[in-house]
């Protein structure tokens, strides 16, 4: 076998018996997939080969690292093809494990490839590829796939620590349990399972992040034994035995954005076990108004640009009005002070454990705050947090402002139009957030107050401002390394000159911020 290379699909079988014939392979063979075959090779040079159409085998666990293969007979020349089938024994346990998951995978791949020739029509590999766009999820992939992405996440402290702390204080949840880490990246969670425990870990990870996190796992041997991980979407992959727990890290921007909350509720679905634990198991959003003088005029600067009127001699005042619109449809992320918060915040909970997928696709939050303060408010400043509901220790990991900072900070939306409040003012809205097909959301944001002033007392005249905004571009307001998706490059805010000031006329929506 020494000319025989191995990759990573192949699997090591330490010897096969046909079930039909009395013959027993000599040691070693290699299970190798095609596209649409198995073949167990019994040779070097891949002549000696017992086949099996994929289409047609069924696989069956004897024991830890045994297993039979059988396939029927093939429809079309049944008097030549008898049912076969083999007994393989594995090498080891794992090796087994491996490859059920990959065996499952293959098989579902032929049989979804089939169903597309058959009838002409696409049949869809999974809920994932219904959802969202091929483009989107191939640059999301690709993002996740780099070890400095990784490595970002990994350095946030506050985040990694809080999820070894639940983990390790709630021990008991993970002693031999089966756990399934849901989007496994570079496998640091199913380190952290295994180290806590677990009787087994399959680690999904739907990048070619796999395959690093294939060779953390391998360099890390006390727990490697207890780690299986599978290449794949949690949407598309098969695992051989259901979780008593599932572990992830799914929370984006606002919590929702990657639209990865909706994964780790399908994982729910499809592997963990009736009354299984999910770590974390519910989430929050928080949100409230807040008054920031310095940041809306940052915004609203940046559209001056467009108001020159002689921009090597052209007037560029056509699309200022675009651009305003465009620089305010920016959601922004930084960390903030907590003093610029005008009311109590308001929370909106989504339970990972009974919300269903659909759920997701669009969430409507009604918003009625009372003001703290006389101010002008800017617009809503959210943050989230999620619990871990251990048997042994609860513990929340929060991205609140003035709390340590994470790297996904917090998120404000900044109204073109700022409301005016005197204390004790109510201040009521509406957060209406509509998913969308490049894996994120577009937020609709109304606020209202009752007018004060002369005229106030004849009846409730609201001023209401509203803006819409795409979770998906947000505008990273600080220069360290980013969370997913990188908005565009953000050069340095420069705010514009006195003399620059001077061309805006007083009559465009950008006036306010001169005032
Ligand atoms: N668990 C790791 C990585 C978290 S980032 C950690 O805590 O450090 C989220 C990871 O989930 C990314 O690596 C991403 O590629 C993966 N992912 C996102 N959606 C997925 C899906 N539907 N199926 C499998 N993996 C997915």
């Amino acid at each position: 076998m020494e000319n025989n290379i191995l990759d990573d699909q192949d699997f090591l079988v330490a010897s096969i018996s046909q079930l039909s014939i009395s013959s027993n392979s000599s040691p070693p063979v290699v299970a190798r997939f095609r596209p649409e075959w198995l073949q167990f090779e019994l040779d070097s040079d891949s002549n000696n080969l017992v086949r099996f159409e994929l289409r047609n085998c069924r696989l069956f666990k004897l024991g830890p690292s045994q297993s039979v293969c059988v396939s029927e007979a093939s429809e079309i020349n049944k008097e030549k093809n008898y049912s076969r089938g083999i007994t393989i024994q594995f090498v080891n346990e794992e090796e087994s494990r491996a490859f059920h998951c990959a065996f499952e995978q293959r098989k579902k791949d032929v049989i979804v490839q089939g169903s597309f020739l058959a009838n002409g029509t696409v049949s869809s590999k999974s809920k994932f590829e219904d959802k969202i766009e091929a483009s989107s999820a191939k640059m999301y992939f690709h993002y996740y796939g780099q070890l400095l992405h990784q490595q970002n996440m990994m350095q946030d402290y506050v985040r990694t620590g809080t999820y070894y702390a639940a983990v390790m204080e709630n021990r008991a949840d993970f002693v031999d349990r089966v756990v399934v880490d849901v989007g496994a990246g570079s496998g640091i969670l199913s380190l952290f399972a295994a180290q806590a425990g677990a009787k087994h870990v399959y680690a999904v990870e739907a990048s070619d992040m796999s395959e690093y996190a294939r060779k953390l796992v391998a360099g890390n041997p006390l727990l490697s034994q207890k780690i299986t991980v599978v290449k794949g979407k949690v949407e598309e992959v098969e695992l051989p035995e259901k979780a008593d727990i599932l572990i992830s890290e799914p929370m984006g921007t606002l919590l929702i954005n990657e639209r990865m909350l909706e994964s780790y509720i399908i994982a729910r679905d499809r592997f963990l076990v009736p009354n299984g634990k999910m770590f974390p198991g519910l989430g929050r959003i928080h949100m409230a108004p807040f008054s920031d003088e310095y940041l809306y005029t940052e915004i609203a600067n940046k559209a001056l640009f467009w108001q020159q009127q002689n921009y090597y001699g052209v007037n560029l005042t056509p699309l200022h009005g675009a651009a305003f619109q465009g620089y305010f449809s920016q959601p922004v992320v930084d960390a903030f002070d907590p003093r610029l918060l005008v009311a109590l915040a308001v929370s909106h909970e989504i339970n990972f454990m009974s919300t269903k997928e659909e759920e997701l696709y669009e969430i409507d939050i009604p918003l009625s705050f009372t003001a703290s303060v006389g101010t002008r408010i800017h617009g809503l400043a959210c943050w989230f947090d999620v619990l871990f509901d251990g048997s042994t220790v609860q513990r929340w990991l929060t991205t609140a402002p003035g709390a340590p900072t994470t790297h996904w900070y917090q998120l404000r939306c900044v109204l073109s139009q700022p409301i005016y409040v005197m204390p004790g003012q109510e201040i009521t809205g509406r957060l209406h957030m509509v998913a969308h097909k490049a894996q994120s959301y577009t937020l609709n944001l109304t606020l209202s107050a009752k007018m004060w002033g002369p005229g106030a007392e004849q009846g409730g005249i609201l001023q209401t401002s509203s803006g819409k905004f795409d979770l998906k571009e947000p505008y990273y307001r600080m220069s360290q390394p980013q969370a997913y998706p990188m908005g565009q490059e953000q050069p340095p805010q420069q705010l514009l000159q006195t003399q620059d000031l001077q061309t805006l006329s007083q009559d465009e929506e950008g006036s306010d911020l001169l005032q």
